[in-house]
C-alpha cells in the first residue's frame, strides 16, 4: 500500500498529499462540486470515484499517443499517484463551440461551431475569479515564457485532437475543457507534463444528438442528475466498473436482513 504524506494543497474539488517517494504525489478526488467561484456548493456522492476512474482514463490514453502527464498509477477508488510538479498558474481553457463564460463575454450565440479551435489563457487566482489574461501578461509576470506556452498551445491542439476523437465515438461533443500543465525535473531533464485532472468537472459534454449535457454545468445550472450523467460519460468510455457503479445503500433491506435472525 501507498502511504500518504503530509496534505500539500486542499482545492476545491481535490486534495494533493505528498507521496512516499520523492518528487510523487497522492491526488486525492473528493465529492465536493462547486461553482461559480466558489459561491455556489454541493456534495455530489461518488463523483470523486468517477471523476478519479474517467481521469486517469483519458490521461491514461494521451499518454499512450506521447503526451507526457502526471499520472503514474489509480492506487484506489479516489486517489492516483501522479508526479508531483510546480503547477504553471495558468488555466488553459480550448474551445470547439461557445457557451459559457465565451458568450456571456463576447455576445457570441450560445451553441456556435468555432471554424477551429480557440485557446483562452485565464489567471489561476480564486480571489480574482481567474481573470482572463493575453500572452503578454504571462510573459510580464513570469508565469511562463515563450518557449514554453508555444508548446503548451500545441500540447492543447493534440489533446483537443484526441479528445474530440475520442469522444465523437461515443456519441458525446466534446465543447470545452480546462486543463492545467505544470514543471517536472526528471533527473535533471526539465519537462512541462500535462497534470491536474480531465473529467466531466473540467470539461463540457453534450449527447451528439440530444445535445444532452453531460458535465458540470448539470450543477451549474440545476438541472440534476449530474452523477448519472457523469456515470454515463464512463459508461459510454467503457469504463464503468462495478466499484465505480454505486448504487444507494437500501438501508431498509439491511435492516429487514438484520431483523431476521
Ligand atoms: N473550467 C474549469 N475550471 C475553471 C473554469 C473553467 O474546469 O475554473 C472549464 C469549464 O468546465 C468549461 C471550460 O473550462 O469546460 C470553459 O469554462 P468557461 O470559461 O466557459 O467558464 P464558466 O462558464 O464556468 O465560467
Amino acid at each position: 500500500m501507498i502511504k500518504k504524506g503530509k496534505k500539500l494543497h486542499e482545492g476545491k474539488a481535490k486534495i494533493l498529499y505528498a507521496g512516499q517517494e520523492k518528487g510523487t504525489a497522492i491526488q486525492h478526488f473528493k465529492d465536493n462540486a462547486t461553482a461559480y467561484n466558489n459561491q455556489k456548493k454541493s456534495i455530489i456522492e461518488g463523483k470523486g470515484i468517477l471523476n478519479n476512474r474517467i481521469s486517469e482514463h483519458i490521461l491514461f490514453n494521451l499518454n499512450q499517443i506521447g503526451i507526457e502527464t502526471h499520472l503514474i498509477k489509480r492506487i484506489n477508488m479516489r486517489e492516483q499517484l501522479v508526479k508531483l510538479v510546480e503547477i504553471i498558474p495558468i488555466e488553459f481553457i480550448v474551445r470547439n463551440i461557445s457557451t459559457g463564460s465565451l458568450t456571456k463575454r463576447l455576445g457570441i450565440e450560445d451553441g456556435t461551431v468555432l471554424d477551429k479551435p480557440l485557446i483562452e489563457f485565464c489567471y489561476k487566482n480564486d480571489n480574482l475569479g481567474d481573470p482572463l489574461v493575453a500572452r503578454e501578461h504571462i510573459y510580464a509576470f513570469g508565469w511562463a515564457n515563450d518557449v514554453e506556452l508555444d508548446w503548451i498551445t500545441k500540447q492543447c491542439l493534440r489533446i483537443n485532437d484526441y479528445m474530440q476523437g475520442m469522444f465523437k465515438g461515443i456519441g458525446i461533443k466534446l465543447v470545452d475543457f480546462k486543463i492545467e500543465f505544470g514543471r517536472f525535473n526528471e533527473n535533471g531533464k526539465k519537462k512541462i507534463l500535462l497534470a491536474d485532472e480531465i473529467s466531466p468537472d473540467t470539461c463540457r459534454l453534450w449527447d451528439a444528438t440530444s445535445d444532452k449535457k453531460l458535465d458540470k454545468d448539470r450543477f451549474r445550472k440545476d438541472l440534476g442528475n449530474l452523477f448519472e450523467a457523469y456515470q454515463e460519460v464512463a459508461r459510454r468510455l467503457n469504463i464503468l466498473h462495478e466499484e465505480t457503479n454505486i448504487k444507494p445503500v437500501q438501508f431498509g433491506k439491511l435492516r429487514s436482513i438484520k431483523n431476521r435472525k
